[in-house]
């Protein structure tokens, strides 16, 4: 069966886990889900999923264990890995605040796009709006926005999966997935089960 972590340093990991098993269990597949943190439990994995959160804390200690490193490693063997909100920022290559401007915080450096975090403003600023993800035959889906980031640039190789209000919400880059919603809020598993559709695929 296949093996599928959830980061679990910082951010809404329960959630992910179980969304992750769901969708597991309706493509009638064979797997398990696990929350890893250490480069060990990361080398086991046939795909991961980075929660949202906040990018700087699950930056700086993925570094300090060097989980970071290992997840680069995955990341460059093909692993698939899906980045939500704040796994998305970790997963690009440039990242800037909004209101702070640029930011020097760890980053595993491979989705080729530059991203503007907090975009849609601060935490009261949160809100849910109907998107689309045609590319990926999700017509219709709940986008849960929070202190979201956006995309504001993408090199060649990023497919653009969704934009909201012009903004860029949702890429692809060969087996790297990321939002800037959440999906794991919504109770539709869709969008984890194309990702495991992914890791399925690579394994
Ligand atoms: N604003 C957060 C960050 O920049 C992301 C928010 C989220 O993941 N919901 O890391």
């Amino acid at each position: 069966g296949i093996n599928i972590g959830v980061l679990a340093v910082q951010g809404d990991v329960a959630e992910n886990v179980m969304a992750t098993k769901m969708a597991i269990e309706d493509l009638g597949m064979d797997g398990i889900v696990t929350e890893v943190k250490t480069p060990e439990q990361i080398e086991d994995l046939d795909g991961l999923v980075i929660p949202g959160g906040e990018s700087t804390v699950i930056g700086t200690l993925s570094l300090v264990n060097g989980s970071l490193k290992k997840i680069k490693e995955k990341i460059a063997s093909g692993m698939p890995v899906f980045g939500i909100c704040a796994g998305m920022i970790m997963l690009s290559k440039k990242a800037k605040d909004r209101v702070v401007g640029e930011m020097d915080q760890p980053l595993l450096d491979y989705l080729d796009v530059r991203i503007e975090r907090n975009t849609f403003g601060r935490q009261k600023d949160s809100f849910e709006s109907e998107i689309s993800m045609e590319k990926i035959g999700i017509s219709k889906f709940q986008g849960v926005f929070i202190r979201a980031p956006s995309i504001i640039e993408t090199g060649k190789d990023v497919e653009i999966i969704s934009k909201f209000n012009e903004k860029i919400i949702a890429v692809k880059q060969g087996n790297i997935l990321g939002t800037s919603f959440h999906p794991e809020l919504t109770g539709d598993i869709s969008l984890h089960k194309y990702f495991v559709g992914l890791v399925k695929a690579k394994h």
